[in-house]
């Protein structure tokens, strides 16, 4: 078997619920969620830990998790043991992510693969970049990154490992494959990924190692769902719900506790907003969105700030000086204006600003989204502005 020092391509360790990082602003402390869904006991105690052990900001990954900031060497701790007591920061949880539209056939799969893989997904060796991830029939997060996808075909289940091979198998054979590649991983060095194992001895290894037979090319689905809009009621296997976004993907300690006290399950998704279920005592589902409205989420597909995608940048990350909340601050009142956001002109034409996701970014890394963008802006790293440069095409592996 062949062994590697992988890290070579790592800027700093990641962050996970068992292993905070320090950040420029403080701990920042992963919650992942089971299934992306919190209840509304779970989101209380997660404001609840953000109001007094951290800076009060909690913000939604896309990765469908929740994440508290600013959290101080002392209270790291005890906020660990609050969370831990309501059954939050299983590392399985993190390790496999669903869609927010999957039905019970995809959520009983899950079951089994964490089931699966037991002791693995708590190993130090293990990369906690490591995901296994299951979409729904429609392949609404097939864009969605992860070292395997697993989506229903009806009788069998695709399995699609990203630049390797994908196949259609029967659950109990799509089980065993995630766990016989998070094996291989592990046993391939420490953290390694299913790209490291590419870069060192591209797909063959993979091939000898997993226990069926991968097609050579990429099957990757084409999503036949766009990406819900705020607002959007959605009809889900659980029942109606409304899409709700938070401001640059965060909300403070107090509206997460206003959301806690609706008494509703709440699912973040991928999107970095959230799915409120709506009242199923009603003939027709009327969601509450005056209510979510008031606690300051946005309802309206229209509000300014819905399209602008943005990461923390210098407020909280060591990567960078450039202040990306306030230049979001002022792509979002460009755009409430009506103006185009002034960027400096693309090679062969203008700038198009007035429509489209807006990314702004601190650095390269571009952390905040995986999904498509019509501009991004990239800031300096020593904060001396920001450049609109072209939206990449989604990368498969970081
Ligand atoms: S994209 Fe933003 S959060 Fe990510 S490393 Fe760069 S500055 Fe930090």
């Amino acid at each position: 078997m062949p062994m590697l020092a992988v890290g070579h391509r790592r800027t700093g360790a990641c962050p996970t619920f068992d292993r905070p990082v320090q950040q420029r602003d403080g701990y920042l402390l992963r919650v992942p969620l089971v299934g992306g869904t919190v209840t509304p006991v779970q989101a209380n105690a997660i404001a609840e830990v953000a109001s007094t052990m951290g800076n009060g900001v909690v913000e939604l990954t896309n990765r469908g998790n929740l994440q508290l900031r600013g959290l101080r060497p002392e209270t790291l701790g005890p906020a660990q043991e609050r969370l831990r007591s309501l059954g939050l920061g299983d590392p399985r949880a993190a390790l496999v992510t669903i869609s927010p539209f999957a039905g019970p056939v995809e959520h009983a799969l899950r079951a089994r693969v964490v089931d699966a893989l037991g002791s693995i997904a708590g190993d130090a060796s293990l990369s906690p970049k490591f995901v296994v991830h299951i979409d729904d029939a429609r392949a609404a997060t097939s864009s969605r990154r992860a070292e395997v996808t697993l989506r229903s075909t009806g009788d069998t289940w695709r399995v699609e490992i990203p630049l390797v091979g994908w196949c259609d198998v029967a659950a109990d054979d799509a089980v065993s494959t995630v766990v016989a590649l998070a094996e291989a991983c592990r046993s391939f060095g420490h953290e390694a990924r299913v790209g490291d194992v590419l870069d060192a001895c591209g797909p063959g290894w993979l091939h000898a190692v997993l226990p069926v037979e991968l097609g050579p090319t990429s099957s990757a689905a084409a999503a036949t769902r766009t990406m819900p809009r705020p607002g959007d009621l959605l009809a889900l296997a659980g029942g109606p719900a409304v899409v709700v976004a938070a401001r640059f993907g965060r909300v403070d300690s107090e509206q997460l506790g206003s959301l806690a006290a609706l008494g509703l399950d709440l699912t973040v998704t991928p999107w970095r907003s959230f799915l409120v279920p709506c009242p199923s005592d009603v003939e027709a589902p009327r969601p509450p969105v005056d209510r979510l409205a008031r606690i300051g989420l946005i309802v309206d597909p229209a509000d300014p700030a819905a399209d602008v995608v943005t990461c923390i940048g210098a407020a909280g990350c060591w990567q960078t000086e450039a202040d990306t909340l306030v230049e979001a601050e002022r792509v979002v009142a460009l755009r409430a204006s009506g103006a185009a956001v002034a960027g400096p002109i693309k090679a062969g034409g203008e700038s198009d600003t007035s429509t489209g996701t807006i990314h702004v970014t601190g650095c390269d890394k571009r952390c905040a989204t995986r999904g498509p963008v019509a501009t991004t802006f990239i800031g300096r790293t020593d904060g001396s502005g920001f450049d609109e440069v072209a939206s990449r095409a989604r990368a498969t592996f970081t």
